[in-house]
């Protein structure tokens, strides 16, 4: 393994860096323990993932849930599927602390906007993607000891 704070090589058991003296031991507690987030922004996304995923496998696999109240096609209803199971992957990606996770949602957001109209929502209507990244926004910016979870983002 390398010392995190010069990059020296060293033991694999060692407990100080030959080369600049630091002590591995509190390097690796203090990394360990940096990011923090929110009981309920990890609440939130978690129950964001769980949501998008019922209703993903719900639009692709029982269309005709949907389909037979509305004039919807089993194409169309499979995009808006495959958007909810994008959603997913964004809020794995949030959990795991990347910020391309929001960019997921972004992107998604102006797909199912595009859908919306599509299918002849209004604007306004069709506008309530967007107010969902405005939430998840929020969300992120919950601090935790001082610190939000957006900026802890990599
Ligand atoms: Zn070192």
């Amino acid at each position: 393994m390398f010392c995190e704070k010069c990059g020296m090589e060293i033991g694999n058991d060692a407990q100080f860096c030959p080369k600049c003296g630091v002590s591995i031991v509190s390097v690796t507690t203090v990394n360990t323990n940096e990011k923090k987030r929110h009981g309920f922004t990890s609440f939130y996304l978690i129950f964001t993932l769980i949501c998008n995923a019922i209703v993903g496998t719900s639009y692709m696999f029982t269309p005709q849930m949907i389909t037979q109240y509305y004039d919807i096609s089993n194409e169309l209803m499979m995009l808006y599927g495959l958007v909810s199971m994008g959603a997913v992957i964004g809020s794995i990606l949030l959990l795991c602390w990347k910020k391309i996770g929001i960019w997921v949602f972004i992107g998604l957001s102006i797909v199912s906007l595009i859908l919306n109209m599509a299918i002849g929502l209004n604007f306004i209507q069709s506008l309530w993607s967007l107010i969902g990244i405005a939430v998840m926004w929020g969300v992120l910016r919950i601090r935790k000891n001082g610190k939000t979870t957006w900026e802890q983002l990599e």
